[in-house]
């Protein structure tokens, strides 16, 4: 298939908002995508990888400009000016095919899979000249490109499209093309989403068998699921009855802890470990890849818990005291030296679901799930000398809207300890993978921060002039892809907090303006704010009052952030 063909598909996109046309362009190209199918439907959202596997290509904005001003033959300034006017290295680029001089003689039509193939290409190169082959690698494919083509080449290598194409789009647009109308299409085509994380073989599935064929897809060891997200809780009555729903169903409860999310996959000695994000972060706990070999009793499994970071010396006390997140996060981005952190800063992984142990569970009750677990492993106690991490359940208790005595015994218990707050889970649900679900919710003692995306910054005045002390933070908009800004941060900071965050944003600036820069939309940041109003200084319609800075939260990214739904629904709760 043409490139050239992509690119309209792209084109007719961009120039609509109605979500209902966008699946019916995008239906119409997956029913007429033959081979291609897996390669478009992922290529349809700008990206390379299937959602389960975390690939980087390894490409930043200053060596996508490199490679157009080598295809091009374009001034850089002149292209750094067109940048700077659309906030986009695409049309820049395409700007830059245009009049930058540039003959190519021998230029060969760009393919989808020639772009596809390329550009994950990418990803492959490691080790010393590795930039400067990335470089000419895209620089080959732009050199090729007309200036259309060059503006989706460079989106799709910076991995943002703008085209306004969600998740839920590609899925109603699958179920268009390949199955019988009705709810239940879209249905299987999300549940065959979830387990598998994969568009492409979803989309291979539903065009060769139908919504049976879908129903038969199952999660596979070693290939991480969205993990299932919770609701917030403004007070315990309300979590109880929420929980419980209409037919006031039985509540588990459990300490929320402050850790690191992590699923588990196990098969045999061979374990494995993934965050929130999906990232694998096996290596940098050892431990616990013992503890699980040990305490793990099912030869396959997959486990979702939490993974807590506690103080050394009360590591074998009941009551041990949990560190700070950001303590915890030093063991995540540890490269070297692995195993002297293992004593520094021991943890324990306190599980609470079972998604799988030998066939997969996710369809059934919680309370079934829960029994599951507690017959696939046994607690291991934490033995940092030994490296070993601790193993063991979530602690809990269970509670009904009507007798809520049990759940604030468990939630004060759960303060007291240091832990953040409680956990209320619907007994009878079952696991909905990605999904933020009314039948799970979080109650925390304080206003719920947010957690944002900084799209742009300016240098403080005064004192601390060098750094981006001024945030604009914006919320995600899951429907159109985008980010819609919500306010300005300008406190709660340290100066080595600002000092750390600065270098973090400055390694991303796509554009300058004076003292402000443009980022790249790559870091969320935690923040807490007094309330939130309406207003018409954001594109998101909404403003944060007082916003200060809690955390850089470096375990999620763009499409982690809080949404914009979530800032309505906090809005309307004041
Ligand atoms: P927060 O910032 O409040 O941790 P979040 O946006 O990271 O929230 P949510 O789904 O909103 O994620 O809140 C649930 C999170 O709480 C989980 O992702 C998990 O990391 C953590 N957690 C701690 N204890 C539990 C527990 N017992 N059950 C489920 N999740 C737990």
């Amino acid at each position: 298939m043409e490139y050239a063909a992509l690119v309209d598909v792209y084109d007719r996109l961009a120039a609509t908002a109605s979500n209902n046309e966008k699946r019916d362009i995008l239906a119409e190209t997956f029913a007429g995508a033959g081979d291609l199918l897996p390669r478009l439907v992922v290529l349809a959202r700008g990206r390379l990888f299937p959602a389960y596997d975390r690939g980087e290509l390894g490409v930043s904005s200053s060596l996508t400009l490199e490679a157009v001003l080598a295809a091009t033959g374009a001034a850089e300034d002149a292209v750094r000016e067109r940048w700077r006017e659309t906030g986009d290295l695409g049309d820049a680029a395409a700007w830059a095919v245009d009049n930058g001089g540039q003959q190519t003689l021998f230029s060969r039509d760009l393919t989808v899979e020639r772009v596809h193939d390329d550009l994950r290409g990418l990803a492959d190169f490691e080790g010393e000249g590795s930039q400067g082959r990335r470089v000419d690698a895209l620089a080959g494919l732009v050199s090729d490109a007309t200036a259309d083509e060059a503006r989706y080449v460079v989106r799709t290598a910076l991995g943002h499209l703008r085209v306004g194409v969600g998740e839920g789009t590609i899925r109603d647009a699958l179920a268009v093309a390949f199955l019988d109308d009705g709810g239940e299409s879209v249905d299987a085509v999300e549940r065959a989403y979830q387990v598998t994380n994969d568009f492409g073989v979803v989309a291979e599935t539903a065009r060769g068998g139908g919504v049976e064929a879908l129903r038969e897809l199952d999660v596979e060891l070693f290939r991480p699921i969205q993990l299932m997200l919770a609701e917030k809780a403004e007070t315990l009555a309300e979590g109880l009855a929420d929980a419980a729903g209409d037919g006031g169903e039985a509540v588990h409860c459990e300490y929320k802890y402050d850790g690191i999310r992590v699923q588990i996959h196990v098969d045999g000695d061979e374990v494995r470990l993934f965050t929130r994000r999906l990232e694998e972060v096996t290596l940098q706990f050892p431990d616990v890849v013992r503890a699980v070999r040990e305490g793990v009793a099912a030869d396959r499994a997959i486990f979702d818990g939490e993974l807590v970071g506690y103080a050394p010396e009360t590591i074998r006390e009941k009551s041990r005291s949990p560190v700070v997140f950001q303590t915890l996060s030093r063991r995540v981005k540890r490269e070297s030296d692995i195993e002297a952190m293992v004593g520094e800063i021991p943890v324990v992984v306190h599980l609470f679901d079972c998604l799988y142990d030998g066939e997969t569970t996710l369809d059934r009750p919680a309370s079934e799930r829960l029994e599951r677990l507690g017959a696939a492993f046994s607690s291991v106690a934490p033995d940092p000398e030994g490296g070993v991490a601790g193993l063991e359940r979530a602690t809990s208790a269970s509670a009904s809207s009507e007798d809520p005595d049990s759940a604030a015994t468990l939630y004060e218990e759960a303060l007291e300890r240091g832990h953040e707050g409680l956990m209320m889970k619907n007994a009878t649900a079952a696991y909905q993978p990605g999904r933020r679900v009314g039948r799970m919710l979080k109650l925390k003692p304080t206003m719920e921060p947010l957690d944002l995306v900084v799209t742009r910054a300016k240098y403080s005045e005064g004192r601390r002039s060098e750094w981006l002390g001024r945030l604009y933070l914006a919320c995600y908009d899951p429907e159109s892809d985008e980010l819609l800004e919500v306010g300005r941060l300008s406190t709660g900071y340290t100066d080595e907090e600002l000092a750390d965050l600065t270098e973090e944003l400055e390694a991303r600036i796509v554009n300058r303006e004076g003292r402000l820069v443009e980022l790249e939309p790559e870091v969320v940041l935690e923040v807490a704010y007094e309330e939130i109003q309406s207003s018409s200084e954001y594109d998101s319609g909404y403003a944060l009052r007082f916003p200060r800075f809690l955390n850089v939260r470096a375990d999620l990214g763009r499409t982690d952030a809080d949404t914009i739904e979530r800032v309505e629904s906090l809005f309307d709760s004041q």
